[in-house]
């Protein structure tokens, strides 16, 4: 999953990152509203952290620019005590949620992943597709009521794949979505990684239907199989 943090205060928004990165999100940084706007409408994000008060672009400002290029990211706003009237009107322009500064970083960790489980997994911790399952709360995985073992990268793989079950995603999707852009990922990595999966959620359950699915040419699938 990767955030986008915008937001002018270094120190709040680089101990956010931190600390999401603790939680296996990646996510960046912009300073700026104007970066925080550009990066927003051109890379694949799945949240934004928003701040109100920015340099160049306000946070509501942002948020009515997306919304009117019919970017649907959810948003969550930080806002000051004091911007309360603001708060409100984040929601007229399509925020997703908000967080009054200072805040616990707990506090902010549910509301994302709050959001993040929107619109597929509403009211669960869980991630499911046929007798595999994964808590993203706990970091485990099991199929058929037996505990897998994954690697950070294969949780993050996997992760992204249930959440966009029977769904065909490609490479580069999943590059943007699993890997930090500083880490030097080719095509050709994800396959080693979708192999590393295979060799643990499906080749071991032989008697159970293969979840991961290869489309010639187009990527991958993690399939719900027709009961
Ligand atoms: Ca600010």
């Amino acid at each position: 999953m990767r955030i986008l943090i915008v937001e002018d205060e270094h120190k709040i928004a680089n101990s956010i990152k931190q600390g999401l990165q603790q939680e296996g999100y990646i996510s960046d940084v912009a300073y700026t509203g104007t970066e925080g706007y550009d990066l927003a409408s051109s890379e694949p994000y799945d949240l934004i952290i928003l701040d109100l008060m920015l340099p160049g672009l306000t946070g509501l400002e942002i948020t009515t620019k997306l919304r009117q290029a019919e970017n649907h990211i959810p948003i969550l706003i930080l806002t000051a005590k004091n911007e309360l009237e603001d708060k409100l009107r984040g929601f007229d322009y399509g925020a997703d949620d908000y967080l009054t500064k200072p805040f616990a970083f707990t506090e902010l960790l549910a509301r994302t992943r709050a959001l993040l489980r929107r619109p597929k997994n509403l009211s669960s911790e869980e991630l499911t597709c046929s007798d595999l399952t994964m808590n993203i709360k706990t970091f485990t995985v099991t199929r058929n009521g037996q505990t897998i073992d994954l690697s950070k990268t294969e949780f993050s793989l996997l992760e992204y794949l249930l959440r966009n079950k029977n769904t065909v995603i490609t490479k580069e999707r999943l590059i943007e979505h699993v890997w930090n852009y500083d880490a030097d990922i080719l095509p050709n990595t994800v396959e080693v990684y979708i192999g590393y999966l295979r060799s643990k959620i499906d080749k071991p359950f032989r008697h159970q239907p293969r979840l991961i699915k290869t489309i010639r040419g187009f990527g991958y699938k993690l399939e719900e199989p027709n009961v």
